[in-house]
């Protein structure tokens, strides 16, 4: 009897361990409010970042921010038998290219790679931006400390990289300073430019533009929801697939949504305090972040920041009107959130690095049957366990129900009609780490 009570136990107990990662724990509790806090003061220490500002300074302007943005990656690096290449990459913006370049400017992103073991080339990146502004966006003298926009996750890329190098990772993963966002998305457009220079196969970024306010101008404060928002199909697209999606579905679940759908599913399952948003839209109404020219580049993207925004506290001068204070200072961000975020960012940094490629392409067929099929192509690599279907009702955002189907490259889900669900699969390492959904691309009889 004993005996038989003991087996129980061990067999539930497995199943447990099964379904989370210690690692992933622990990557959370590393995540320093402290530290974050300490770099945010920092980068707003340097007066203004904005794009057009000094770069000779040691003390002022983008240009000491860019380099001790570097100094930091660099000895992160240092820390782990240099296991970061940090460089920066630069594109001449000429003046006059939109009405905020007022000069020709270097635009100059700061780029850490921790290259993956078995996939070097394949990158997920996490992304925060160098630079700050005022009210008038061409003013580049006067103080911008940007300490939310975007300080926040600058400070939290470089966080991420303190945390994620202390690991190994079978895929690459980019901790990056952008800059040039609030001139018109300049660097962001740099590096994807220079992505398919390179041939980088691309999982995604999270972008992380203003994750450490929690006090909104609706009056809310809350400090446990934020918002990902990502685009429903890519502007890539051909007509033809445009075409198809009236028949066979997709309307909602491009690669960018897919990616979402993973970082929700990540943090409802390692940090239940949180209240992630799926926002089904690129971004903010109407308003931009550095995500998008990744987008348009045909990359998987999404905007990972604070629910509850405060207007007063962004792209303004600093000053005290009506007994309202203006202006983006360190006062106002709350660093337990911001490093909240910035966990959010490193589990799923490390889920994705440490899980196998997703299939490229699913097949799905099932027309007037009272089953649906799947074909795929198995990805060659020893580590994979197997592959898992999903499915959600039409009108749910989150793929609700799922089955493991094994080593095998097709399945039949019985008894599932096609017509009534919308489906995807997953690849399974034996480490237990899985990739995004891949959404069906084809159909067969
Ligand atoms: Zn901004």
């Amino acid at each position: 009897m004993k005996i038989v009570f003991t087996s129980a136990f061990l067999l539930i107990t497995t199943f447990l361990i099964a379904q989370t990662d210690q690692k992933i724990y622990d990557i959370i509790d590393n995540v320093s409010a402290n530290r974050i806090e300490k770099d945010i003061k920092t980068l707003a220490g340097f007066g203004t970042r904005h794009t057009l500002s000094d770069t000779v300074s040691q003390t002022r302007g983008i240009g000491a921010a860019r380099r001790w943005i570097k100094s930091e990656f660099d000895k992160i690096s240092a820390a782990c038998n240099d296991c970061l290449e940090v460089f920066y990459q630069k594109d001449l913006v000429k003046k006059g290219a939109n009405q905020r370049i007022v000069k020709d400017v270097w635009v100059v992103n700061v780029v850490a790679i921790q290259r993956g073991t078995k996939y070097p080339n394949r990158f997920i990146i996490m992304s925060g931006d160098i630079d700050s502004r005022i009210s008038d966006p061409t003013n580049y003298t006067d103080d911008a400390p940007g300490a939310n926009d975007n300080a926040s996750g600058m400070a939290g890329a470089i966080e991420a990289a303190r945390v994620l190098s202390k690991y190994q990772f079978e895929s690459s993963i980019i901790y990056v300073g952008l800059s040039g966002e609030e001139q018109g998305l300049f660097g962001g457009k740099g590096l994807t430019k220079y992505a398919k220079e390179k041939n980088w196969e691309i999982v995604g970024i999270m972008n992380n533009d203003m994750i450490g306010n929690i006090k909104g101008v609706d009056g809310v404060i809350d400090n446990r929801t934020f918002r990902i928002f990502s685009e429903p199909v890519p502007p890539t697209e051909t007509e033809e697939q445009r075409k198809s999606r009236r028949f066979y579905g997709g309307e909602v679940d491009g690669i960018s949504r897919q990616l979402a759908r993973y970082i929700h599913k990540n943090v409802k399952t390692y940090m239940p305090e949180m209240n992630p948003m799926l926002v089904y839209r690129l971004d903010r109404f109407g308003r931009g972040g550095h995500h998008r020219p990744f987008n348009d580049a045909g990359f998987a993207g999404i905007r990972i920041m604070e629910a509850h925004e405060n207007y007063t506290q962004q792209h303004q001068d600093i000053r005290e009107d009506n007994g309202i204070k203006y202006g983006d200072v360190v006062e106002h961000v709350n660093f337990d959130y911001a490093a909240k975020l910035t966990s959010v960012n490193a589990i799923n940094l490390a889920s994705i690095a440490w899980a196998p490629p997703a299939v490229k392409e699913v097949e799905i067929g099932g027309i007037v049957e009272p089953s649906v099929k799947f074909r795929w192509k198995k990805i060659d690599d020893p580590n994979i366990k197997g592959y898992k279907i999903y499915w959600r009702d039409t009108t749910s955002p989150t793929w609700d129900h799922s089955r493991f189907v094994g080593d095998v490259d097709n399945f039949v889900l019985k008894g599932i009609v096609i017509d009534n669900y919308l489906f995807g699969l997953s690849t399974v390492g034996k480490n237990g780490f899985e990739s995004p959904v891949t959404f069906p691309s084809k159909n067969f009889r």
